[in-house]
């Protein structure tokens, strides 16, 4: 079998969340050796998602890890940063091998991209699609070699990247025992992958045919209105009595 791939997918209750979780869960239902860590900004698992995540039937963990309280009165929240962090915490804890990649909830992504990121030896790039004005953020190639990036918001950031444009490796993540993702809005990406230093830019993969294909979107889903107890039950999909 190929090296495992473990996804890690922050989500959140809200009217949306068992349909996103839906969607992304059968994209991922493609892809052979695979393990999905579900990790939800809460304190208490939201059962409907529990039982959705057994419907689709990849082997998962559903797990919590709630914002800090702290940034909750936050204009601009570290949104999804507690629950990575978890998901990093469980591949401490219990992965050897294999690559991981952050996979929010709300994203499109096409096949391909599993199969090439599943063989990175220490951080793989490729571009994302529909990332700010711009339409695109991607790593720029020139003569085969990483040379840049293009990002409508570079933000001072040493790599202007999308959460959905690297992957890693498992055992180059567990040789950095102090890699984590900061509470920092904007600079998650740069924050996390700077704390893998050190990182040559001519180590870093560059998938997509070398970053020349798009295959992995930053959609985002339109909100429904906002949601009262009965509203979550009808959106999740439970028994409505
Ligand atoms: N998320 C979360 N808690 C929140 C808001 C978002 O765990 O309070 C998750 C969300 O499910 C998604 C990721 O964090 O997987 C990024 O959030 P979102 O898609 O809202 O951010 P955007 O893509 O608009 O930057
Ligand atoms: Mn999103």
């Amino acid at each position: 079998p190929p090296p495992p791939l473990y996804i890690i997918t922050p989500t959140y209750k809200r009217p949306e969340q068992v349909a996103e979780i839906t969607r992304l869960g059968y994209t991922l239902k493609h892809i052979p050796n695979i393990f999905w860590l579900v990790i939800e900004d809460a304190t208490l698992q939201t059962p409907q998602l529990t039982r959705q995540l057994k419907r689709i039937g990849i082997p998962f963990e559903h797990l919590t890890a709630p914002m800090p309280n702290k940034f909750k009165k936050n204009k601009v929240k570290p949104r999804g940063v507690s629950n990575r962090n978890r998901g990093l915490d469980w591949i401490r804890a219990n992965a050897t091998d294999g690559v991981f990649y952050f996979a929010d909830d709300d994203n499109t992504y096409d096949l391909q991209i599993f199969h090439e990121m599943r063989y990175t030896k220490k951080v793989s790039m490729w571009p994302v699609g529909l990332v700010t004005k711009y339409g695109l953020s991607s790593p720029i190639v020139r003569k085969g070699k990483l040379d840049g990036f293009y990002d409508g918001w570079i933000g001072g950031r040493k790599y202007p990247v999308d959460m959905a444009g690297f992957a890693v490796n498992v055992q180059f993540f567990l040789s950095r025992p102090k890699a984590e993702m900061p509470y920092k809005p904007g600079y998650e990406e740069d924050g996390f992958l700077k704390s893998l230093a050190p990182l040559n830019n001519t180590e870093i993969e560059l998938l997509a045919s070398q970053c020349t294909e798009v295959l992995t979107w930053h959609t985002q889903t339109k909100k429904n209105q906002p949601a009262s107890n009965l509203d979550l039950k009808k959106y999740n999909g439970t028994n409505l009595v």
